[in-house]
């Protein structure tokens, strides 16, 4: 006999077709699910929504990921760089407004001078802020060594995305070619994970040619890999870039949003006690997505803290919100609507993942 919703809430563990049929849920099924994730949310994680101040410092990039507007093959995008000064002054922003951590973004590159860069980056950042601001780092794909070096500067999160753990998928959405690989990408999160670093990953939701069955083992992945953090959005065409020939067979922008709930409601569900990050990508759909997501099982907020000069050539994506807004503005508007979705803003506190602590 076929379980009810109700029924597969009630279980401890689900199995991959209880995460289909979550996945798929609607109306009231979808409603029940997301009453159960916010429990889950407020007993294991609590109200507390912790900043992350968010540094896109550089779009220059030597992937050519078919998905992506700053992919180094797109010739229309101003390429920039910003200064080590200004990186420092936005990490002071961050600190003296109690943000509690910092997100250093960029393109991937790993020639060594960008490598002894960020490795003095990160010990500076440290030094100004008294050892007070946590530092998550995301900067691609890069040796072990590489990692080590910058965990013991100071970054002690990072970000990498397996995009999708179905490797088949993987390949049709990247280049066929050394540079991108499914398996140097899991042996990335594997060394993050050894050498000691809480561990974030995520995917991307509603891009071509992934089902439902994709989207669960996707979750599954993450709990088998027994992850720290996780950022996941909708996908977001940009008409600059290979994967666009696609768009006409994409499901609408408003199932990919209300499918990104659902997969952060589950996966709340699934992991009680990681961190959930909002993604940004959630407000270019609708204003208050990222609000949404709280509500539902998001803990982690990224407030971008970017020079709004170069806000504008971060797009990954079309219609990217905020990309007008002072840092000031910013935390203005996020402190209003974490009050709207029932949030309380951890501030002065890393916020670390529960997780992390808990399998230490
Ligand atoms: N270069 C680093 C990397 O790839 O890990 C960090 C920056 S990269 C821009 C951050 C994330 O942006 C990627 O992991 C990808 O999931 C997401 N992204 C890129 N293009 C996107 C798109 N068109 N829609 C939604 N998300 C996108
Ligand atoms: Fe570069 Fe990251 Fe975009 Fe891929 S997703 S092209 S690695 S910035």
């Amino acid at each position: 006999m076929t379980k009810t919703i109700e029924q597969i809430l009630q279980q401890d563990q689900f199995t991959k077709d209880d995460i289909v049929r979550l996945l798929q849920s609607k109306d009231e099924d979808e409603k029940a699910l997301f009453v159960k994730s916010s429990e889950v949310k407020l007993m294991h994680v609590g109200k507390n929504v912790h900043f992350r101040g968010l540094v896109e410092f550089s779009n220059i990039c030597k992937k050519d990921c078919l998905y992506c507007g700053i992919r180094a093959s797109n010739s229309a995008v101003n390429r920039y760089d910003i200064a080590d000064e200004e990186i420092l002054k936005a990490a002071k922003f961050a600190h003296e407004n109690k943000y509690g951590s910092l997100v250093l973004q960029s393109g991937e590159r790993s020639d060594q001078k960008f490598i002894d860069r960020i490795e003095n980056l990160l010990k500076e950042i440290k030094k100004i802020s008294n050892n007070e601001l946590g530092i998550t780092i995301s900067i691609g794909e890069q040796t072990k060594e590489t990692y080590q070096k910058w965990f013991d500067a100071g970054a002690h999160r990072y970000l990498l995305r397996i995009e999708s753990s179905n490797k088949e998928l993987y390949n049709k959405i990247h280049p066929n070619n050394e540079e991108h690989s499914h398996e140097t990408r899991l042996e990335c999160l594997k060394s993050l994970q050894e050498i000691g670093y809480q561990t974030g990953t995520g995917v991307m939701i509603g891009i071509p040619f992934q089902t439902y069955d994709d989207l669960a083992n996707d979750l599954i992945f993450m709990q088998n890999f027994d992850i720290d953090m996780v950022g996941m959005g909708p996908f977001i065409e940009h008409d600059q870039t290979p994967m666009y020939q696609y768009k006409d067979q994409l499901m609408s922008l408003k199932d990919r949003f209300r499918l990104t709930l659902k997969m952060i409601a589950v996966l709340r569900i699934m992991m009680k006690d990681i961190n959930i990050a909002s993604a940004t990508a959630l407000q270019a759909i609708d204003p208050l997505g990222r609000e949404k997501a709280l509500r539902i099982g998001a803990n982690i907020i990224m407030p971008n803290i970017t020079p709004t000069s170069e806000r504008a050539n971060y797009l990954l994506y079309q219609n990217k919100p905020c990309i007008d807004e002072g840092a000031d503005d910013c935390t203005n508007c996020m402190e209003a609507r974490i009050n709207m979705a029932d949030g309380v803003i951890g501030y002065g506190e890393w916020g670390d993942s529960k997780h992390y602590k808990n399998r230490q």
